[in-house]
């Protein structure tokens, strides 16, 4: 069975690269009857408050990507990686290493004048001092080449040469990350690793251990990067890294979530995707081979699109839930919501709308010069006496403009600007009607 995980080290945000590698990992499991794993990477004590992996489990909650099981700390597996780092000591493909940081700065600083990676005496020279601290290396192989068959960046060899001996163990006893994830991977029984390239080196020293330790090598998928517009790593120089700010920024979570498939997997159409209910079949060989761009523009454009496509009723309940409303801005939101969604991004916007939606709504409109205050007049008399229908209402106003030789843009603004207090609202008639004779009276009357 298909097993992926998401290993995220909680670092006080669920970057938007991150949560990517979580929707791959989630929906190639999906659509092969797997099991998608969360392990949160909590060995950096500093690090890993209870806020930051909540920030995590809150991401993930909110893209709906919920493990099949219950997640995973790494900081509980401690002495599993102890047991697998003395077990390759035991068996010879590790060594303990007493070098100081001194004699590790010197040596590196020859190595680098040779262009080699450095080679601890200790290799080859097993000793136990005692007393003296040392840390647990892994006996890189000299010869041959480590070969990778990538699922995204293809078959990649190594010399092994060029790999060093990595530390497994640190002096305070301490498992490193890449002893760690090896570990916890096996033990999770994780059959594909989907990460970011950013992990490709790792995978040829980490591979070793599994070889060393004879466990079945899972395969790996390494995604390109996501940069920001201008080519260089996503940072927050670009905007939001945090997939929670997305939220508060009110972008529809099917929306970023498609937006997120879509840099670094190819889809041929713009369609919304349901990536929730298995109906994605998401293959690996679909996965983008270059960096992709993160282009906010685009993201926002899908998420206007998007609020347009969905049912009102939905949208209706969702404002209803969220907002405590009266029934009088219930009923004209009723009546407007599909107008007024044509003019969101974000369905967020519509608080603004609340104002003058509201039978509280007073506008400080005072300079309205003499020209615009006969008018308001002449239409104060026509509401007064027009039959209360969205038609009549219209004939009648537009009579009036034709009798006067007055254009729709000579009222429109101004009444717009009285009524609502913006220049952008849907048809004023229908504004004018769902407001109410009385209303509309009260608030005209003011000027
Ligand atoms: N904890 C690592 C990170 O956040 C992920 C390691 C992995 O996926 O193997 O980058």
């Amino acid at each position: 069975m298909i097993r992926t995980r998401f290993a995220p080290s909680p670092t006080g945000k669920l970057h938007i690269g991150g949560a990517r590698t979580a929707l791959f990992n989630y929906l190639f499991a999906k659509s092969n009857g797997g099991k998608f794993l969360l392990r949160i990477e909590d060995t950096d004590i500093k690090r890993s408050s209870k806020e930051n992996i909540d920030v995590i489990l809150n991401g993930l909650n909110w893209l709906k990507l919920i493990p099949s099981e219950k997640e995973k700390y790494q900081s509980n597996e401690t002495q599993q990686h102890i047991d697998i780092a003395y077990k390759l000591l035991k068996n010879g493909f590790a060594y303990k290493c007493y070098l100081s940081t001194e004699e590790l700065n010197e040596m590196r600083n020859q190595s680098r004048k040779k262009g080699e990676v450095i080679k601890s005496p200790y290799r080859d020279n097993l000793v136990n001092i005692k007393n003296k601290d040392f840390v647990i290396r892994l006996k890189m192989p000299l010869k041959g080449q480590t070969t990778i068959n990538d699922k995204v960046q293809g078959e990649v060899n190594v010399n092994n040469s060029i790999l060093d001996d990595m530390v497994l163990l640190r002096k305070d006893n301490s498992p490193t990350y890449m002893l760690a994830s090896v570990v916890d991977d096996y033990n999770m029984e994780i059959t594909n690793i989907i990460r970011g390239d950013d992990h490709f080196n790792n995978a040829f020293r980490q591979i070793q251990i599994i070889k060393y330790m004879n466990w079945p090598i899972p395969t790996y998928a390494h995604i390109p990067l996501i940069h920001g517009e201008d080519g260089t790593k996503l940072s927050k120089r670009h905007g939001a890294e945090n997939v929670m700010d997305y939220k508060k920024d009110g972008y529809e979570v099917e929306v970023l979530k498609n937006y997120l498939l879509r840099l670094g997997y190819s889809v041929n159409d713009d369609k919304i995707y349901d990536l929730e209910n298995n109906t994605f079949n998401f293959k690996l060989d679909k996965i983008n081979k270059s960096p992709s761009r993160f282009d906010l523009k685009k993201l926002s454009n899908m998420n206007a699109l998007y609020l347009r496509t969905q049912p009102l009723n939905n949208l209706l309940n969702r404002i209803k839930t969220k907002f405590n409303l009266n029934e009088e801005i219930l009923e004209r939101l009723d009546f407007l919501l599909p107008d007024l969604i044509q003019r969101y991004t974000y369905l967020n916007e519509i608080e603004n709308d609340f104002l003058w939606l509201s039978n509280d709504f007073t506008n400080n409109l005072s300079d309205l010069n003499q020209e615009n205050l006969n008018l308001v007049f002449e239409v104060l008399n026509i509401l007064k006496s027009t039959e209360w229908n969205l038609i009549e209402l219209k004939e009648n106003i537009e009579k009036y403009l034709v009798q006067n030789n007055l254009k729709m843009k000579d009222l429109g603004p101004v009444l717009r600007m009285i009524l609502t207090g913006k220049t952008n609202t849907p048809d004023i008639f229908k504004v004018i009607f769902i407001i109410g004779r009385n209303e509309c009276i009260k608030r005209l009357t003011k000027v």
